[in-house]
């Protein structure tokens, strides 16, 4: 992938910031996929405001991009309640967290982004916010050191992590709700695209809002960013309309694999393949392969992998499939070289 282009959306600059609030949705109705968690979030939303309390907290766990943040928008939208934000590795000190939940109003939603990052001093400290409202604060230092109790508003906590198998288990059983955010299928992901273009005000044709969609690691995110960086291509080089002529040879300049896979995704497939001909290899021998973190493959690339087919899950570990070694044209141990 070309470096100088991030397609993965991660380090905005100023103007992808700004369409990327544009393109946020603001209601349930305009979250597109994900349909049980939205379904049931719905339900406990409206029972909230029915009993007139908050809601139960929420955790939403899956890879990056998937949604979690404009999801925990759209609850404090739906619930008609402000949202602070924030995320685990800027609270570094239980101080930074009684700040903010002392700050909270009735029945208002805290984000904590990357939750499972939070040290465990400013965690054991949200334990009591959350089941009873309530926090300990120390005063003065020394001998005349003593606690108070602060009561809370009732409020959400609403957390978000890639990396759920790092939660501890006393704060994950402090969640009453809790969702999982699984990759987007391709025609959801068009019916994003083509949102998106209209939000935009260009014009899109079927085929090439597919062709985006398909190319984008099943990631609303990638999606968009894709989406952007075409229409600049059918801005400058193009008739100003999206249409598949344009979308492939803006695809093809930025280099964008043909099945969307990322660069770690191609390196996992290239180490089972190469380095242990084709599996069966253990996660944590992958992990040390590639340089990356075994709960990261684990819990970020390989639940993609595995949905799209290229790897599959054994008794014994790790195997790369026919689709694997056909996207990377590698010839199968001991297959005939005429087979590709
Ligand atoms: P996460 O917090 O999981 O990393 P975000 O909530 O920041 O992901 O989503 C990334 C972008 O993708 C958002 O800016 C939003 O515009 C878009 N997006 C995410 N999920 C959806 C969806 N279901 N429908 C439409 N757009 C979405």
């Amino acid at each position: 992938m070309d470096e100088t282009i991030d397609i993965r959306g991660e380090n905005f600059s100023e103007t992808d910031r700004e369409l990327d609030k544009k393109l946020r949705p603001l209601e349930f109705d305009d979250f597109n996929g994900q349909s049980q968690i939205v379904e049931n979030l719905k339900v406990f939303v409206k029972a909230a405001k029915l009993r007139g309390e908050s809601l139960d907290h929420v955790l939403l766990h899956g890879p990056p991009g998937l949604g979690k943040t404009t999801l925990s928008n759209i609850i404090a939208n739906e619930l008609g309640v402000g949202i602070k934000i924030t995320s685990g590795p800027v609270l570094d000190k239980p101080g930074d967290l009684a700040g903010l939940l002392t700050n909270l109003e009735d029945k208002d939603v805290l984000f904590i982004d990357e939750i499972h990052r939070l040290s465990p001093i400013v965690e054991e400290y949200l334990y009591s916010a959350m089941e009873d409202f309530r926090i300990d604060i120390m005063i003065d230092k020394g001998p005349s050191a003593r606690s108070i109790q602060l009561e809370l508003n009732p409020f959400t906590l609403i957390g978000a992590t890639t990396r759920s198998g790092l939660l501890t288990s006393p704060l994950r059983a402090r969640f009453g709700i809790n969702s999982h955010l699984e990759y987007y299928d391709s025609d959801v992901l068009t019916g994003i695209v083509k949102r998106s273009a209209g939000i935009l005000d260009v014009y899109i044709s079927d085929d090439a809002a597919n062709e985006i969609a398909s190319r984008s690691r099943g990631t609303p995110r990638i999606v968009n960013s894709l989406l952007r960086r075409v229409r600049d291509f059918a801005q400058v080089k193009g008739s100003g309309k999206i249409d598949m002529d344009i979308t492939k040879h803006a695809l093809k300049a930025l280099n964008i694999d043909e099945y969307g896979l990322d660069e770690m995704d191609n390196r996992i497939l290239y180490c089972i393949i190469d380095k242990f001909k084709g599996g069966p290899v253990g996660i944590t021998t992958i992990a040390t392969a590639v340089g990356e973190d075994a709960g990261t493959i684990e819990e970020v690339y390989e639940p993609f992998l595995i949905k799209e087919g290229f790897i599959k899950r054994t008794p014994r570990g790790r195997e790369a499939t026919e689709l694997a070694y056909k996207h990377l044209g590698r010839i199968k141990y001991g297959d005939s070289p005429t087979l590709f």
